[in-house]
């Protein structure tokens, strides 16, 4: 595992030296503006932490359906199951939040000149992914338990089938709810990699940058009533992005100098 993740963070050091023209500094006047374009492979990274829930998930499906049994019998899935059943999911999502995480400290860092420590960076990394992955993967399987826990008891009241069960099952074990999970968490841990960057610029030269929302670039986040409002704004409630599930917000850093009050 953490021979794993060593590789990860080696891979996205190694790709992000061919990904520089992405990131574009723009000067304006004395102060420097760097304006951060969103890193192309944001998608593909989405994709990847979608495509190992959706694997894992459906992985657990089953083995939930070998234990549930026929006719299923809820009281077959023991405690013990619930205790260790997220560590699999754990195992697989961690490392891809790490490089996420990486990948945009890397991006960050291309837009400033500080000498940055990154064997503290990918400390940092880790332990946030590790830390983090642990609470995520808790509630998504609470949230599993208490579908199952719902919808289990509709086999017998409303007739169903084993396959029936199973279709039902699909939206809290299926491809949507996976999309879902990795659009936000993608934000997440994109947004955690460049403020440990922002952490060390502020540490190595005092320098304090001001980060300022920003809504992707189409119209169902302008109009949310949630990120809608923040768009443009400096951030000083301490709330980053992601704000709400599938939220692919993000965020951009100026010097405090440049911030209209
Ligand atoms: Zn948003």
């Amino acid at each position: 595992m953490r021979r794993q993740v060593k590789q990860l963070v080696l891979d996205a050091l190694y790709r992000s030296a061919e990904r520089k023209p992405e990131i574009i500094p723009l000067l304006t006047g004395k102060a420097a503006a760097f304006v951060k374009l969103i890193p192309l492979n944001r998608a593909a990274l989405e994709r990847k932490l979608a495509r190992v829930i959706t694997s894992n998930q459906r992985a657990e499906l089953d083995k939930l359906l070998r234990l549930l049994g026929d006719p299923p019998d809820l009281s077959r899935v023991n405690d013990e199951y619930w205790q260790n059943g997220w560590r699999s999911l754990q195992a697989d999502i961690e490392p891809v939040l790490v490089e996420t995480f990486v990948q945009q400290a890397v991006a960050m860092l291309d837009t400033i000149s500080i000498g940055v420590d990154w064997a503290l960076i990918n400390t940092n990394a880790v332990r946030w992914a590790s830390q983090y992955s642990f609470e995520l993967v808790h509630g998504i399987t609470d949230v599993s338990r208490r579908a199952l826990q719902e919808i289990i008891p509709r086999f017998y009241t409303d007739g169903w089938d084993l396959g029936k069960l199973r279709g039902m099952l699909e939206s809290t074990y299926g491809p949507i709810r996976a999309e879902m999970i990795a659009i936000t968490e993608t934000t997440r841990a994109a947004t955690e990699g460049e403020r440990a960057i922002m952490d060390a610029l502020n540490r190595e030269s005092g320098v304090q940058m001001v980060p300022i929302w920003q809504t992707s670039n189409d119209e169902a986040s302008h109009k949310c009533p949630i990120c809608g409002p923040r768009h443009g704004k400096p951030i000083q409630d301490n709330m980053f992005p992601p704000a709400h599930p599938r939220c692919r917000c993000w965020v951009i850093y100026d010097y405090a100098d440049n911030i209209k009050p």
